[in-house]
């Protein structure tokens, strides 16, 4: 049987990584774990880790990276991440990564680092209108409405959401930057980062990303 492997995606904030992983995740009939809606989960729940969560936001205080991590153990310890989970949303940080590191046991890590300039993410989002109604999402020069300003699907207004604007965007990456895109090099150094071209189409990224993994074995 083969090894157990964690899919991480790594990536700036609005570089697709999202959309993908939900995709990839039911290509290949693996679980997808995002650690947000898990705490979310966790938080509503009332679990004993979702009470203690609750005990320091209460405080005011951050969160500590080892209950995020007794979380997503305890989720990963389903018989459905038996072959495998896509993890989203985690680790952002060095010291996150490390503490997962020590704690992934037998399981191998594929890191996917999904390149794309600064400026295709400022433009892809600047250009991004939601429709106030429906929530459908087109783009001024990659989806341009029929009629200007107004939906295609049901006419209704579109709007810039307030985080894309670009002030919004930059900051995002300025952070990213910071915080973590000094896992691309951690990964690096392990030989499990493997880069895939985030600038091609939704389709094009899709297909690579697929090419970047271990071949399906037969069921
Ligand atoms: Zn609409």
């Amino acid at each position: 049987m083969q090894r157990p492997f964690v899919i991480i995606l790594l990536g700036a904030p609005g570089a697709g990584k999202g959309t993908q992983a939900v995709r990839l995740a039911a290509a290949r009939g693996l679980p997808h774990v995002s650690t947000g809606d898990l705490f979310r989960e966790n938080l509503k729940l009332e679990t004993p880790l979702g009470k203690q969560a609750k005990g320091y936001m209460e405080s005011g205080w951050l969160v500590p990276d080892e209950l995020v991590l007794d979380m997503l153990f305890a989720r990963v310890a389903r018989p459905d991440c038996v072959r495998g989970y896509v993890l989203d949303g985690f680790p952002r940080t060095l010291p996150q990564a490390q503490a997962f590191g020590e704690r992934l046991g037998r399981i191998e890590p594929i890191v996917i680092d999904f390149v794309v300039r600064d400026a295709t993410i400022v433009e892809r989002a600047a250009g991004r209108l939601t429709c106030k109604a429906c929530g459908n999402i087109q783009h001024a020069r990659f989806a341009p409405p029929r009629v200007a300003g107004k939906c295609d699907r049901c006419s209704a207004e579109l709007v810039q959401r307030p985080d894309d604007a670009p002030a919004v965007v930059t900051e995002r990456l300025r952070v990213y930057h910071e915080q973590t895109q000094p896992l691309v090099g951690y990964y690096q150094t392990a030989g499990v980062l493997r880069e895939l071209d985030g600038e091609q189409s939704p389709e094009a990224v899709f297909r690579s990303l697929m090419g970047l993994l271990p071949p399906q074995e037969a069921a």
